[in-house]
């Protein structure tokens, strides 16, 4: 069967009964209780499905047939499917996943031992349009629900063989359903690992490669603040993937309003997408500043500080040939900093076809860097990773968008 037709079944699949993935764990208590079930079922089946990433009740091998049977016909824990997975010559993988009505959204898994980060995307495309940047270019756009930013987690741990006994107990391992190497839904690129790439297709032991997360994908998260939120609480359960919040990261183009809420509700590391030390040009290059310019931002970043003080502010800062990258811009980011506790991320600009921009040459980021070191702000220089399979920050558009018009190689 070929992978197109498979995603499609696996969407359609989703579509048809109440998915338990990413559902609120009260809720899928109360759904038990209706259906006869014991209540502290809910904790065994929350396990099967986000530490042992079971996608078959009938390998939920705790729980009695008849309740596995009466489970199945009402719910589904499938996962989206995986129209295509591509992997880098850098080991950075990109999976382009498929919903129930046909939409694609990309997810990124980078991997900087020992840390391994995912990068997950929080809209279908994005309404911002701002200029660097390729998904805001996709005409249509939607919010992902909780269960599809979830998925995207779940998905990334079947690729990666990250469930307990993934190197060889089937039952425990069903989430390789999606995984290249089982011939299943997803194909890597060019349908099977080159011979380069096979010591990447070997099952890996360490459980947790997949360390952190990063709303960096498509989409702007605090225009999906609810199912964002939903999704934190989801992956901070301590009985599930019980990740940390230090290890969460969302990252926002500024939307003033929702910062202060994400403070209080979520408490996870905040990003900020500065690209821009004046209004004037950060008018043009991240419009959402003409609603919430820059000095609204900042006094939203001090009040996330003091509500969250234990963490730094990432401020973003992609680095655009010639348009932000002069020392002069550099002092007044220092300046705009005072008193926020900051990190700043220099971002290479990733080129896409079409792209109004050129990178700043290496001489002009670490002379911009300089700068801000010497004024005591750690600037880290982000790594371009993925580059040649389009998973890159901000290259991120799904391909069925791409198709229609736009030739990238893959
Ligand atoms: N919408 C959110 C999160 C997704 S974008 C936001 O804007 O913060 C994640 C990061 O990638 C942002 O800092 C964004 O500005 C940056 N980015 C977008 N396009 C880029 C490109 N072509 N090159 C480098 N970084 C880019
Ligand atoms: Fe949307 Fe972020 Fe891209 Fe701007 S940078 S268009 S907010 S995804």
């Amino acid at each position: 069967m070929k992978t197109a037709e498979q995603a499609d079944n696996a969407a359609e699949k989703l579509a048809a009964k109440p998915n338990l993935v990413g559902m609120r764990r009260e809720e899928l208590t109360q759904h038990l209780v209706a259906l006869g079930i014991e209540p502290f079922r809910a904790k065994q089946i929350w396990q099967w499905i986000y530490t042992k990433g079971v996608t078959d009740f009938t390998a939920m091998s705790s729980i009695k047939k008849d309740t596995q049977a009466l489970l199945a016909e009402h719910f589904s824990i499938a996962r989206a499917g995986i129209s295509r997975n591509a992997i880098s010559f850098d080991e950075t993988q990109k999976w382009l996943l498929k919903f129930a009505d046909g939409q694609e959204v990309e997810t990124v898994f980078i991997p900087d031992a020992p840390r391994g980060t995912l990068c997950v995307s929080s809209q279908v495309g994005c309404t911002l349009s701002c200029t660097f940047c390729h998904t805001g270019t996709q005409r249509l756009v939607r919010n992902l629900t909780a269960s599809e930013i979830i998925t995207q987690l779940l998905v990334a741990r079947d690729g990666l063989g990250e469930w307990p006994g993934a190197s060889g107990d089937k039952a425990s391992a069903q989430g390789a359903k999606g995984d290249p190497r089982s011939g299943g839904v997803s194909e890597a690129k060019g349908g099977k690992p080159s011979s380069k790439d096979k010591s990447q297709w070997a099952v890996s032991t360490d459980p947790r490669q997949l360390t952190n997360i990063v709303f960096m994908g498509m989409g702007e998260p605090l225009y999906n603040y609810d199912n964002v939120i939903a999704a934190i609480e989801l992956m901070l359960d301590g009985d599930g993937l019980a990740l940390s919040r230090r290890k969460i990261t969302v990252s926002t183009s500024g939307v003033v309003p929702k910062i202060v809420p994400l403070a209080k509700d979520a408490g996870v590391n905040l990003a900020i997408s500065l690209h821009a030390v004046t209004n004037e040009l950060r008018n043009q290059i991240v419009p959402i500043n003409r609603k919430y310019p820059i000095e609204e931002l900042l006094d939203a970043c001090r009040e996330y500080h003091s509500l969250v003080p234990s963490r730094h502010i990432m401020f973003e800062y992609v680095m655009l040939n010639g348009v932000n990258d002069s020392e002069e811009d550099a002092h007044t980011l220092v300046k705009l900093l005072k008193g926020i506790p900051s990190k700043v991320n220099l971002i290479p600009f990733n080129p896409w076809p079409g792209a109004p921009y050129t990178c700043s040459s290496n001489n002009r980021i670490h002379r911009f860097g300089r700068v801000l070191m010497a004024a005591g702000i750690a600037t880290p220089i982000r790594k371009t990773r993925g580059e040649d399979i389009m998973a890159a920050c901000g290259q991120l558009k799904s391909m069925s968008e791409l198709k229609k018009g736009q030739k990238v190689k893959l």
